[in-house]
């Protein structure tokens, strides 16, 4: 009997990868698909569908076909890295196009759109997407053509209601897109909630091993502007390698697994600090008192995530003395790999970051909670002594 992914559950889709098996060899695995360039008809045509790998990579395949399965959307593309596929999207806007993002968000996103995209013509307007009326105040009917939201949000885990955002972009005539690199399919499912792109760091819980860069855009609807992400992609190239692409297949089978067990360590992680004598405040959109946790605990029934932040009673240098003490979480950055990071964000995004400098920004991994809490709390003790 042929499988039927429709009625499965996205755990099973996941660990399987689908299902598919390999025609030529029945492998369960797939092979990887080195080739560049795909042999013409003898009539000249290319009826494979298939010319040159910068556009069409077999190796794309399956993986584009899980993720869009898993974020319940139309299509999914897979790009060089979260960067090259978050600027995707802008890059099919056009010139004098108004867009709002928020005020807090991944750094290095925001730098382009400052930076890169405002000298190229789009109309960069950052707002405070935790405020639904500051959004709808900030949006110019006919103008804004995109609202960028990142929930949660880099790396203070601020929550922006994706339902309310999207119905009120799409009165304005917005597109709305959500990174959702911090929630990953497992906790939040955007396009469910209004959103028409999906874009993942797949760099991060996707492939979950920290031995990759890769990106993601996963389309609501096959239309005209996700034909123009496409095409952006084929023609910047900035395409993922074909190894990179298999890497990634095999990451996303753990998924569910690697997600609901960091995102349970998390939570522990963040009720056994709030209220510690040497953390002035702990970010975590699952602690009863954080920002937008009533709309997280609509908008995030797979858990509250892996990402949490503390800020160091003794301040900044006791944070970055923090992370010089620690032990089992490892210091560095990037997120949603099997292993615990622990990173002193201020030092990174420099002067002009909203981020406090007392703020240490936590990827909760796989290991066992009672260790990472014990390594955390002899660090702070000596990091204040
Ligand atoms: C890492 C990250 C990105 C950028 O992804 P790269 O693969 O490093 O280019 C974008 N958004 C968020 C939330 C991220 O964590």
């Amino acid at each position: 009997m042929k499988l039927n992914p429709e009625h499965l559950k996205p755990e099973s889709i996941a660990a399987q990868a689908l299902g598919w098996i390999d025609d030529a060899t029945r492998a369960i695995t797939p092979p990887i698909h080195v080739s560049s360039t795909y042999l013409r008809d003898d009539d000249n045509q290319y009826r494979s569908g298939r010319v040159y790998a910068r556009a069409d990579n077999p190796a794309f395949d399956q993986a584009e076909a899980v993720l869009a399965k898993l974020e319940n959307g139309a299509q999914a593309a897979l790009f060089a890295s979260g960067m090259a596929a978050a600027t995707a999207v802008f890059q099919a806007l056009a010139p004098g196009d108004h867009v709002l993002a928020p005020k807090v968000m991944y750094w290095s996103l925001r730098n382009w759109l400052m930076g890169f995209a405002s000298h190229w013509g789009l109309k960069v307007e950052l707002v405070d997407m935790t405020d639904v009326a500051a959004v709808q105040a900030a949006i110019r009917p006919g103008k804004t053509k995109l609202v960028w939201v990142e929930t949660p949000a880099n790396p203070m885990w601020t929550i922006t209601d994706i339902a309310a955002t999207a119905a009120l972009s799409h009165a304005a005539g917005a597109l709305l897109a959500v990174d959702s690199t911090v929630a990953s399919p497992v906790i939040t499912r955007p396009l469910d909630l209004g959103a028409d792109i999906v874009m993942h760091a797949a760099t991060k819980y996707l492939n979950g091993h920290s031995d990759l860069i890769a990106g993601a855009l996963v389309a609501r609807e096959n239309n005209d502007f996700w034909q123009r992400v496409k095409k952006i992609r084929a023609q910047n190239g900035a395409t993922l390698g074909s190894f990179e692409a298999w890497l990634l297949l095999r990451g996303m089978r753990t998924l569910y697994l690697r997600v609901r067990a960091a995102s349970q360590s998390a939570q522990l992680v963040a009720d056994y600090f709030n209220g510690h004598s040497l953390v002035r405040e702990v970010l975590y959109p699952g602690l009863p008192g954080a920002q937008g946790h009533a709309i997280a605990l609509k908008q995030m029934p797979g858990g509250f995530g892996g990402m949490l932040s503390i800020r160091a009673a003794g301040g900044e240098a006791a944070a970055i003395a923090t992370a010089a003490k620690v032990a089992l979480w490892k210091r560095a950055t990037s997120l949603g790999g099997t292993e615990s990071l622990i990173e002193h964000r201020a030092s990174v995004e420099g002067a002009d970051s909203p981020v406090p400098t007392d703020l240490l920004r936590l990827s909760v991994g796989i290991e066992d909670a009672d260790d990472l809490i014990a390594d955390l709390e002899q660090a702070l003790q000596l990091a204040h002594q």
